[in-house]
C-alpha cells in the first residue's frame, strides 16, 4: 500500500512555516508499514491542488492532506478533494450542531464560512475535532483509494491521526502495531548517547525512537506482530532493558504527565503540599493544578514571593540572610522552605529562587542559577542547578526540574 502526503498552504510553499506535519506523517506511516510514494506541498490554489490530487491518485491508494479546512475562502482542500473524486459536498448535521453550539457559547455571530466546515464530500467518514473547529474526513474513492483531509495545526492534526486515522488504516493491515512510550526527565543528550544509544541504533522490531518535547525526553518502543498480545510481549523485554539502564529518569508511560504522576501520589497518600515560588512565579502550582484528581484536598497554600519583601513577609526569611547571601542563595532557599513549613504546616514544601535573566547575573551567580528547596516534614534539602536558554526557557526548565525533584 502506497501513500502520498500532501501539505496544502501558500505559507508552506513560501517557507513562512516549516512543514512539520509531513515529517510526523511520514514517520507514522512508515511505522505502519505503508510505503511513502511522494510528499508534495501545494499552495492554496484550486487548479494546482486539483492537478496534484489527480496525479497522486494515479500512484497511491492513500492520500493524506493537511491544512485548508478552515472557514475562509482560501481553505479549499475538502471542496477540491471532493471534486477530483466526483463527490458533491453535503451538510453533515452533527458537525453543524457542534459548530452552532460553539458559537452560541462563545457569543459570536456565526461567520458564514463556518457552515462550510460542516460540509463534506458525499460518503465521507467525518473525523470530529475536539481540539479545534474544523473536522477532518476520509473520502472513499474508486478502487479502494482514499483521500484523507486533516487540519493544518499540528495540535489538531496529530491527535486526529493518532486516534482516528491510524485505527482506520490498521484495518487494511494483516499485522498490528503497538507502541509504548517511556517518558523521561533529566535525561540529557549525553546520557541518551552513552546509555541507550545502542538500543536506538540497533533496534528493528521492536524499534526504539527518541523524541524531545518541552524539556522532556520520550522513548517510544514500537513492535509489529500478528496480534496485539504478541506485540506487547515483544515490547516488554526491551522496556525492561531500558529501565535497567535509565530507570531513574523515567517518570511515566504513554499518556502520563508529570503533574498526573505527582498529583496521583499526593492525593492517594493524602500528603499536603505548599509551594512558594520566586523565579518560577506560579508555574509549578499551575502545572500541578493540571491534575484533575482532587488537588484541592492536598494543595494547602501557594505563594509567589518574587520580591525580597514578600519572602520576608510571607515566609519569614531573615532580612539579614537576604542582605548577606542574596535572594538567590542556598541560605535564602532553605529559609524559604523552613518558613513555608512553619507557616503552613504542610508535609511537603517546595520553593524556588533563581536568576532568570537576561540581566542580573554575575560571574559568581550567573543567569540560569536556580536553587530548589524541598522540605519534607520540615527537613529541607536544597538543590543547586544551572539552566541555559532565555528567560522563558530557564523558568520552564526550573519548573520541570522542581517537579522532578518533587516526584522522587
Ligand atoms: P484553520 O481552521 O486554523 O484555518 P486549516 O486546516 O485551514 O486550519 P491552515 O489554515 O492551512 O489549516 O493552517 C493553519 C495553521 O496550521 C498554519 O498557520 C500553521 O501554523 C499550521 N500548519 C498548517 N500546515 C502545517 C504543516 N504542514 N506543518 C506544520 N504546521 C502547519
Ligand atoms: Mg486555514
Amino acid at each position: 500500500m502506497n501513500a502520498e502526503i500532501m501539505a496544502v498552504g501558500t505559507e508552506l510553499l513560501l517557507g513562512d512555516i516549516v512543514n512539520t506535519n509531513a515529517q510526523y506523517l511520514a514517520k507514522e506511516l512508515a511505522l505502519l508499514g505503508i510505503g511513502i510514494y511522494r510528499q508534495t506541498t501545494v499552495g492554496d490554489n484550486e487548479e494546482r491542488l486539483k492537478k496534484a490530487l489527480s496525479e497522486a491518485l494515479k500512484e497511491s491508494e492513500i492520500i493524506i492532506t493537511t491544512g485548508g479546512l478552515g472557514p475562509t475562502p482560501d481553505d479549499i482542500t475538502k471542496e477540491v478533494s471532493g471534486m477530483v473524486l466526483g463527490k458533491e459536498l453535503i451538510l453533515h448535521e452533527p458537525s453543524y450542531e457542534v459548530i452552532l453550539s460553539y458559537f452560541k457559547h462563545n457569543d459570536r455571530a456565526m461567520a458564514n464560512g463556518n457552515q462550510k466546515q460542516a460540509m463534506f464530500p458525499e460518503g465521507s467518514i467525518v473525523l470530529d475535532n475536539p481540539n479545534g473547529t474544523a473536522p477532518g474526513c476520509i473520502i472513499p474513492g474508486e478502487n479502494n483509494r482514499f483521500i484523507i483531509n486533516l487540519p493544518g495545526p499540528p495540535k489538531e492534526m496529530i491527535p486526529m491521526f493518532e486516534n482516528k486515522v491510524k485505527p482506520f488504516l490498521m484495518q487494511f493491515m494483516d499485522h498490528t502495531i503497538i507502541s509504548k512510550t517511556l517518558r523521561c526527565i533529566g535525561l540529557g543528550e549525553w546520557d541518551m548517547a552513552t546509555r541507550v544509544k545502542d538500543l536506538l541504533d540497533e533496534s528493528k522490531n521492536p524499534t526504539v525512537a527518541p523524541y524531545a518535547k518541552d524539556g522532556e525526553a520520550i522513548l517510544r518502543i514500537t513492535a509489529k506482530a500478528a496480534t496485539e498480545a504478541e506485540a506487547r510481549a515483544m515490547i516488554a523485554p526491551v522496556e525492561e532493558e531500558i529501565r535497567n539502564r535509565i530507570g531513574e529518569y523515567i517518570y511515566g508511560t504513554d499518556e502520563d504527565t508529570l503533574q498526573d504522576v505527582i498529583g496521583r501520589e499526593l492525593v492517594e497518600h493524602d500528603r499536603s503540599i505548599a509551594i512558594a515560588e520566586s523565579v518560577t512565579g506560579g508555574m509549578i502550582a499551575s502545572r500541578l493544578l493540571g491534575y484533575e484528581g482532587g488537588m484541592s484536598k492536598v494543595l494547602a497554600e501557594t505563594f509567589v514571593t518574587y520580591s525580597n519583601e514578600s519572602k520576608v513577609k510571607y515566609l519569614g526569611v531573615k532580612e539579614e540572610t537576604l542582605k548577606s547571601h542574596g535572594a538567590v542563595s542556598e541560605e535564602t532557599c532553605r529559609e524559604m522552605a523552613e518558613g513555608l513549613h512553619e507557616r503552613t504546616g504542610a508535609e511537603i514544601c517546595l520553593v524556588t529562587t533563581g536568576i532568570a535573566g537576561p540581566t542580573g547575573g554575575t560571574e559568581e551567580k550567573p543567569v540560569g542559577l536556580v536553587y530548589i528547596g524541598l522540605g519534607v516534614k520540615g527537613q529541607v534539602e536544597v538543590h543547586k542547578r544551572y539552566f541555559t536558554g532565555g528567560r522563558e526557557k530557564i523558568r520552564v526548565r526550573a519548573t520541570i526540574a522542581s517537579l522532578d525533584i518533587l516526584r522522587r
